[in-house]
């Protein structure tokens, strides 16, 4: 018996409201499987540009190849930190079609429109699942379709925009069904929340990445791998499963990404550490004026001069008694005792 799945990621705007219930939830998040696997670990893509469409970016198959290598680097990381090592034998061969001779049955194509219009999707898979019980083999070939804009067709995706709706969708085609926390706990997007977290054509949007649960669940799906490199058996049935318990709960980037996401951090605390430096320096330099001001306006203390007589001997009799009738005078211009050349008024001692 087939069925056919149709997994969507539906253009729903996240508010910020949403982002904090949805943060308390985390830690508690769950991802179901759909419920099948690949039979055969070199998973073939072939992507079908529309260059001859107006609303066609070049770029956007090269977004959609970069999408499935950066499944392929973030399983790296994965396997790194958390074992599992039996996922590194999955392999994602990627064809563009018009550039390159292509496999006759791929089992992923990827094929883009214009808008999917009042369905409000930006991406749609279609797994064609062939099913013994409750437990799935996919079939090829899994449909992926990408839309060029938003559902008003009036934004057209960015190109991390086409490659983060594109990893979400390859998501699906590997067996993941949608996560139930839109954001992990290191506060990243979770590539597969059932929205786009971000505004569709903002230059300012950044890559996503599958988180520790979205590989967990893959390791799940895959976990035959480990003894076998051919599904001999059965995969498992739907399963919702949440991270153990020691293990984080984050987005796994690609290392170089992680790299250059250090490096730019290290840039900012530069810049910060020059900027709080300007600023201290500043307050430095005013807290120094401040003091000099405050040095120069400090009152000055009244000084207490005594007349000491440090001449000659205080002289006696008739002398002594004229020389302590000494008083100071107002002379006029007319006063002879002034020179002739002075009009000066002044305040002159005179010894009478
Ligand atoms: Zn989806």
């Amino acid at each position: 018996m087939k069925a056919l799945f149709v997994l969507a990621i539906l253009l729903v705007p996240i508010i910020c409201a949403d982002f904090a219930s949805n943060a308390q939830a985390a830690s508690a998040a769950s991802i179901p499987t759909e419920g099948g696997t690949w039979a055969d670990p070199t998973i073939t893509i072939v992507i079908n540009p529309q260059l001859a469409q107006p609303w066609f970016k070049a770029s956007y198959s090269v977004d959609v190849g970069r999408a499935i290598s950066r499944w392929a680097e973030s399983i790296i990381v994965y396997t790194d930190a958390s074992g599992s090592n039996f996922l590194r034998k999955l392999s994602f061969l990627t064809y563009v079609a018009g550039n390159q001779s292509l496999p006759a049955n791929p089992d992923i194509q990827v094929n883009f429109i214009q808008s999917f219009g009042s369905t409000q999707a930006l991406g749609l898979t279609d797994l064609r699942i062939s099913k013994t019980g409750n437990v799935g083999i996919f079939q090829a070939p899994a449909t992926t379709t990408l839309a060029a804009n938003d559902p008003t067709s009036a934004i057209q995706l960015t190109d991390t925009d086409m490659i983060n709706i594109a990893s979400h969708e390859f998501g699906h085609a590997l067996g993941l069904d949608h996560a139930t926390a839109s954001v992990a706990d290191d506060g990243t997007f979770e590539l597969m929340y059932k929205s786009y977290g971000q505004a569709v054509g903002n230059l300012r949007n950044t890559l996503e990445a599958p988180s520790t649960l979205d590989l967990y669940a893959l390791s799940y799906v895959y976990d035959w791998l480990a003894t076998s490199s051919t599904l001999n058996g059965s995969g498992h049935p739907v399963t919702s499963l949440v991270l153990p318990s020691e293990a984080s709960y984050s987005s796994v980037y690609p290392y170089p990404e992680q790299i250059q996401m250090l490096q730019n951090s290290i840039s900012q605390l530069k810049l910060e550490i020059i900027i709080l430096a300007i600023i201290a320096a500043l307050l430095l330099a005013l807290v120094l004026a401040l003091v000099i001001l405050l040095s120069r306006k400090k009152p000055v203390q009244a000084q207490t001069y005594s007349w000491q007589f440090t001449g000659p001997p205080a002289p006696t009799g008739a002398f002594a008694r004229d020389r302590l009738s000494c008083q100071a005078s107002i002379l006029s211009t007319s006063d002879p005792r002034l020179p002739r050349s002075s009009n000066a008024t002044g305040l002159v001692l005179i010894w009478p």
